[in-house]
């Protein structure tokens, strides 16, 4: 270790040395959190901690086992980045995506934090390169994914030629057998810990909320009496959107005008089937969309290259499947629109809490047809897995039953989409959000409800009917056939036109009796039985259904998206204060009512205001400066935000710093963003054309400083 030594960064040290004679627990606790600030701010640029970072953070710093379930864009990668900085020795990232790994070493790399990866992508030579260079002390931190751990050269390296301090396993929901992204190589963890000469400190994040997920975590990595911080899942700067469509073709122009009308900003579209995804981009092509497909089906280096595409905002919409996203840091991805309803809620938030990572305004539009519960239903029904006993997939389907009915419930509510939401995850909530479809009333998205108990109950009395009358049960088609008394000769034979129902609902669409059915299902009146011939009976609740209390409401579809065609203009009011990114409900909705709802319209996406104070953004200013950085990227193949974030560039052309000083009072700056760009920025703030300064490349001069943590370690 004592390598490492001599390689103390010369901003941390020196707070470091001015609090170093002390010894006292109270002042211990101090100069470990001014180390963190400044590292924070020297290192990352940021100003705050976001909630739960600190304390995670400062658990591992007093060697403490961590299990931290923050939502997506919470910033668990910091919770780990900054100790590994901090701490002597190395830390190993255990990450389940070789895409994550990419993304997450250029980032630091860029910060001028030395990290690298091994995994399978690499040849023989290149892995044992990357791995005597990290004995040799020369990373901070390791990324690989778990399956490595049990390679015998990996093995001998982490044991014998590399002291490990940390070892933070994120993703870590993957070790639960009960969710869908469990992976059995995670269950090497601690077999795998249990090997090193000296137990490293275990730290474990995961967006997942799953409380069976959760418990998992903490026991299956034998982790030692962990501190556990889970934050909100309240993502103030989301606006959640559900839109119920009429059929599969509605729905697809709906995407296609939503795009058209976002066409500047970067968004995905999620589909459940590859099939879709391929569908709904050669749509968008074809009306000059700059979109692609993503899907598990595509090579290898297809994907990685529409990935990077996407990333570099080269693609500006990707329409994947749930196989695009997991570990994909592109912060400023203004809307996620889901082409289904996925199977339940934690997927949904997972996928949709893709947007708006920089904290700046973004959609969620939930499209669904009541269609898509019966495909997931059937995928549940049928769906299997070898290594389960009966009783076991029995106990799992009836999870993933009740996991899609809230979904469900999630498409028909009428409350405040943020609320249900919350409180799905066991949150408290306060008021209502004012901005999603169910409480924004542009009636751009929002939908009519109906009351459909008076045919909720002839449908029930119909299926009572058919399984007193009948051995067997009938399809959903069938009992449609009979209420609508249609088709009377094939339901003649089948002796079905004897039901007292037949005909009752004559007067109904089949479509609309076939959605009063799937939300019978789903509130469990009605059981739909999967066998080779799918069949409807009575449900637990069925008897509730005449009870005087009942009642059924359906919503209707959503009224059809108009487009406002392409190109205009859409930079809305331009606000900011200095951006903190956005806090509460700051976010100003957009209710303008023009077909499109959207608080993230603005083709500038700058939108994030806290109304308390606003400084009016110079937009003209921001659009020199989004220039200058468009330039900047270019110059070094990296992506625009990379250089400053839309919120940093916001607050320039808000409050026009004139110095160093000033511009390294803006979050999203530090030393060494500064010393890279910060010249040309001001020369652009104060008029000029942002050619005067230098672009230096200078080598990196940030690693740990062992003594001060020697000091924090004793
Ligand atoms: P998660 O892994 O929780 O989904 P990430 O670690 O990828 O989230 O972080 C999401 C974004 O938040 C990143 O762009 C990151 O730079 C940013 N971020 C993290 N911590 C902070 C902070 N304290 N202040 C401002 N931005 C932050
Ligand atoms: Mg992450």
């Amino acid at each position: 270790m004592s390598d490492l030594a001599d390689r103390s960064p010369a901003h941390l040290a020196s707070s470091a040395a001015a609090a170093r004679p002390v010894a006292q627990p109270a002042d211990r606790e101090r100069r470990k959190t001014d180390l963190m600030y400044s590292a924070l701010r020297k290192v990352f640029g940021f100003d705050e901690f976001r909630p739960g970072q600190e304390t995670l953070i400062s658990s591992i710093l007093d060697h403490r086992d961590v299990v931290g379930v923050l939502p997506t864009g919470a910033g668990k990668s910091l919770c780990y980045e900054l100790p590994a900085l901090m701490l002597p020795g190395l830390t190993l990232v255990i990450t389940p995506l070789i895409s994550l790994m990419k993304d997450q070493v250029d980032g630091l790399n860029k910060a001028d934090i030395p990290a690298a990866f091994v995994n399978s992508t690499m040849s023989y030579d290149e892995e044992a390169q990357v791995l005597a260079q990290a004995a040799q002390g020369r990373y901070r931190i390791l990324y690989v994914a778990p399956e490595r751990l049990n390679n015998p050269r990996f093995l001998d390296f982490a044991c014998n030629r590399v002291p490990l301090m940390l070892v933070a396993v994120d993703e870590a929901h993957c070790v639960s057998q009960w969710g869908q992204d469990f992976r059995p190589a995670y269950l090497d963890i601690p077999r795998f810990i249990a090997q090193l000469p000296r137990r490293p400190i275990v730290a474990a994040f995961t967006a997942t909320a799953t409380p069976k997920a959760r418990e998992d975590i903490a026991e299956r990595l034998e982790l030692r009496d962990p501190a556990k911080v889970m934050t909100t899942f309240d993502r103030p700067n989301l606006t959640w959107n559900v839109v119920r469509s009429a059929s599969k073709a509605d729905r697809l122009e709906w995407i296609v005008n939503w795009a058209l009308n976002h066409a500047d900003e970067s968004g995905i579209v999620y589909c459940s089937t590859r099939a879709a995804t391929e569908e709904v981009s050669e749509r968008l092509q074809s009306v000059g969309v700059s979109a692609r497909a993503y899907h598990g089906g595509m090579e290898a280096q297809e994907r990685e290259e529409t990935q990077d595409d996407f990333i570099a905002d080269r693609t500006r919409v990707i329409v994947a499947t749930n196989a695009f996203g997991m570990g994909i840091d592109k912060p400023d991805v203004r809307w996620v629109v889901h082409h289904n309803a996925p199977e339940n809620i934690e997927a949904y938030y997972q996928e949709a809490g893709r947007a708006g990572r920089d904290g700046q305004p973004a959609q969620c539009v939930l499209l669904w047809m009541e269609g898509d519960f019966n495909t997931s239903r059937h995928f549940i029904e049928t769906g299997g897995n070898d290594q389960l006993s009966r009783e076991e997939l029995e106990t799992v389907r009836q999870h993933r039953r009740s996991l899609l009915k809230a979904m469900h419930a999630y498409c028909m509510t009428t409350q405040c989409l943020r609320n249900v939401i919350m409180e799905y995850f066991g949150e408290a909530t306060h008021g209502v959000c004012g901005r999603c479809s169910n409480c924004a009333d542009d009636g751009s998205m929002s939908s009519e409800i109906v009351d459909v108990t008076g045919e909720a109950r002839i449908v029930c009395a119909c299926v009572a009917e058919i399984s007193r009358r009948f051995d067997f049960g009938f399809g959903t088609g069938k009992i449609v056939a009979v209420l609508r008394g249609s088709g009377a000769a094939d339901l003649e034979k089948a002796g079905l036109t004897a039901v007292e129902q037949f005909g009752a609902l004559s007067d109904h669409s089949e479509r609309f009796i076939r959605d009063v059915m799937s939300q019978l299902v789903s509130g469990d009146y009605l059981m739909s039985f999967d066998g080779r011939f799918p069949t409807v009976g009575l449900g637990p609740l069925y008897r509730k259904v005449r009870d005087g209390a009942f009642s059924l409401q359906m919503k209707q579809e959503s009224a059809p998206v108009r487009s406002r065609g392409r190109g205009s203009a859409r930079v809305r009011r331009l606000g900011t204060r200095g951006v903190k990114g956005v806090r509460g409900d700051g976010v100003s909705g957009d209710t303008s009512g023009d077909g499109v709802s959207g608080g993230a319209r603005s083709g500038a996406n700058i939108t994030a205001v806290d109304a308390a104070d606003d400084i009016p953004v110079d937009e003209e200013l921001f659009n020199r400066l989004r220039e200058l950085r468009t330039k900047l990227a270019r110059k070094q193949g990296a992506p625009a935000y990379t250089v400053f974030k839309n919120a940093t560039l916001a607050e320039f052309a808000a409050l026009k710093p004139s110095s160093e000083a000033e511009m390294l009072d803006i979050n999203g700056v530090g030393p060494k963003s500064f010393e890279k760009y910060g010249q040309q920025f001001l020369d652009v703030i104060s008029g000029g054309d942002g050619e005067g300064g230098g672009d230096s490349d200078r080598d990196s001069d940030y690693t740990t400083n062992d003594a001060e943590l020697n000091e924090i370690d004793s």
